[in-house]
């Protein structure tokens, strides 16, 4: 699932390239991925509305849009985001931009397009169909459960190991559950969770509330740290992941336990081990791991 450094990727792409670009048309096969308003409905609503904006918030992709309305997409487990040209040759959209848009089968789940006035278009790609795809009043969204709900940014300047300690203290769960909770820190999940852990030599396993106030100081520069190279790489693409261009990020190249079972770790050369919490599997050192 793409999170905070695949999403930040994209939206910094979408900025360069859309903004003050208007809908013009709308097309899809899978109208489940619109969660509201309903697929016709939504249709017409969008028509017409121009790109004001485009924001990040955790793992979520906020289009601000004329007459103050949201575009809202949450890419899920296999979505991402495609800028370009595609002609539509029986059931099949083909990209006439070669590269990786044409050659990466990844790129070739199109369900969901949208048409700018810029004769660009954006598109879906989604293997899996679990994207979330809303249009809302941007008074409303702000002011919902979903959005207030969200915990700080881990990147945001203000965010500090102070504010990370109180948010982690006196909770019973596992750090690494902890630190996927959209609630407690916004944008982390399985693959930054294990790097950021393995980097601030803390077992995923610890209770959080477990942790000293120095481990709280190592977790927070790790985290921060990872998510900005991450960030820089582009993102990962160890599974479905592209950016808006089609492209890979580099950020797998570089990690260190995410999916790296049996290999060595770079700090100790222990073997990295992978164990399941909670039904998802945390990779890392047992080593130099506490
Ligand atoms: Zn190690």
């Amino acid at each position: 699932m793409p999170e905070l450094p695949e999403v930040e990727t994209i939206v910094r792409d979408l900025r360069l390239k859309v903004l003050q670009r208007t809908f013009i048309d709308i097309w899809t096969d899978a109208e489940k991925l619109i969660k509201f308003p309903a697929f016709p409905k939504f249709k017409k609503e969008i028509i017409g509305l121009k790109v004001e904006g485009v924001n990040r918030r955790g793992k979520n992709i906020i289009f601000e849009l004329s007459e103050r309305r949201i575009l809202l997409v949450h890419l899920k487990m296999t979505g991402h985001l495609l800028l370009g040209k595609w002609r539509k040759t029986g059931a099949l959209w083909r990209s006439e931009v070669s590269g990786p848009m044409q050659d990466d089968p990844t790129n070739r789940f199109l369900h969901l397009i949208f048409w700018l006035d810029s004769g660009q278009m954006i598109a879906l790609s989604d293997m899996r169909k679990f994207a979330k795809v809303e249009l809302r009043k941007a008074s409303e969204f702000y002011s919902s459960k979903y959005f207030k709900d969200l915990g700080p940014e881990p990147l945001s300047k203000s965010f500090s190991s102070k504010e990370l300690g109180e948010r982690i203290q006196k909770r019973k769960r596992k750090i690494k559950q902890i630190l996927m909770d959209q609630s407690v820190i916004a944008g982390i999940g399985n693959i930054y969770a294990d790097e950021i852990l393995w980097q601030a030599k803390i077992s995923p396993f610890r209770p959080a509330e477990s942790l000293s106030f120095w481990e709280v100081e190592d977790l927070c520069s790790a985290m921060k740290e990872v998510l900005k190279k991450a960030v820089a790489a582009k993102g990962s693409s160890v599974s479905d992941y592209r950016t808006l261009s089609g492209e890979k990020g580099k950020f797998q190249e570089i990690r260190k336990v995410y999916r790296k079972e049996g290999e060595r770790c770079p700090k100790c050369g222990e073997k990295i081990k992978r164990q399941k919490i909670g039904g998802r599997s945390a990779h890392f050192c047992p080593k130099c791991q506490k």
